[in-house]
């Protein structure tokens, strides 16, 4: 009877720093009674990650690199947000459609910013599992506190009911502690949702598994915060309704009268009225402009004249804020 085949797949958009460190971890993957091929999506920006992908070589393996598809515009980071999630489990159903395409008796998916165990291919195979995922924690976000990559099923049932939404989010949330405190546990459980780290076998992927945008965890995930987008670090002066600042005027170019803490002066060009911009934790109001704000300089107003000189010119990083 031929070895059996398992091929390793990966949609990388990666930092090189991060990508090098996976790359040298699927190099020592063990393979004890059957063989491993490598599959890689290079959706990089980077042209080093990519010629990293395009170097990567193992001996008694193939390794196949194809490209991706892009085009979605950049400056839509709404749309390129959402689309990448579209994109990834795409991908990952390329990977499933390649293996079976050519034969393959499993796919074992990865992400890229991990680092597998040399034994993780081989324990996961020995689980006879149709899918199973290798079980970690990770924060999606800096402050939230950390998950594990698998979910129950309740966490994607519909809440539009409002009456219940409460309730059921209560319920949920016990649901979703338990699940998780179990899961601390080292063993095999079943899970409503798996991702990132995930063993395939042929029967499953006949069977028509296939990957669906994580869209539904990502939406409920930021919907309690306002959108913070970084735009990048700014020039911070300062101002106040002094004649020497803001030459006699007493209110704000958009008609309000100027308050500290609040009011921001800026290009108007870049931020229209009433945008929201975050510098140093406070979320300030565009209501002002001046002759010498623009571009990427910003204006905060203060109560007094000392006040503004104090602070004097800096630079910071500035989020976008919306709702
Ligand atoms: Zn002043």
């Amino acid at each position: 009877m031929a070895k059996e085949r398992v091929l390793i797949g990966s949609p990388v958009r990666e930092r090189a720093c991060v990508l090098r460190a996976f790359l040298i971890s699927l190099k020592s993957v063990e393979h004890e009674g059957f063989d491993i091929d490598y599959i890689f999506i290079d959706d990089n920006d980077s042209e080093v990650s990519g010629k990293l992908l395009a170097d990567f070589k193992r001996d008694g393996s193939s390794v196949t690199v194809l490209p991706s598809v892009k085009g979605i515009a950049a400056e839509d980071s709404a749309l390129r947000k959402e689309t990448q999630l579209v994109r990834v489990a795409g991908y990952r159903n390329r990977i499933i459609r390649y293996a079976m395409q050519n034969d393959y008796d499993a796919v074992f998916l990865v992400d890229s910013d991990l680092i597998v165990h040399p034994e993780l291919v081989e324990y996961l195979r020995a689980a006879k599992k149709g899918v199973i995922s290798e079980l970690f924690w990770a924060k999606s976000n800096a402050g939230h506190s950390s998950g594990p990559n698998a979910w129950l099923m309740e966490e994607r049932a519909p809440n539009s009911d409002k009456r219940n939404a409460a309730l059921y989010k209560k319920e949920a949330d016990r649901r979703k502690r338990q699940f998780a405190d179990r899961l601390k546990v080292s063993g095999v459980y079943e899970a409503g949702g798996l991702g990132s780290c995930t063993y395939i076998d042929r029967a499953s992927m006949e069977g028509g598994i296939r990957f669906v945008p994580d869209r539904e965890k990502e939406e409920k995930e930021e919907a309690p915060a306002p959108k913070e987008t970084s735009l990048g670090r700014f020039t911070i002066t300062g101002y106040c309704g002094c004649e020497q600042c803001s030459g006699g005027h007493n209110l704000n170019f958009s008609g309000t009268v100027p308050t500290p803490n609040h009011t921001i002066s800026a290009d108007l060009d870049y931020f229209p009225l009433g945008t929201r911009l975050k510098v140093d934790g406070t979320v300030y109001t565009v209501e002002d402009k001046g002759s010498s704000v623009n571009g990427n300089i910003l204006d905060i107003f203060y109560g007094s004249h000392e006040e503004a000189l104090a602070k004097g010119t800096y630079t910071a990083e500035v989020f976008l804020v919306q709702d």
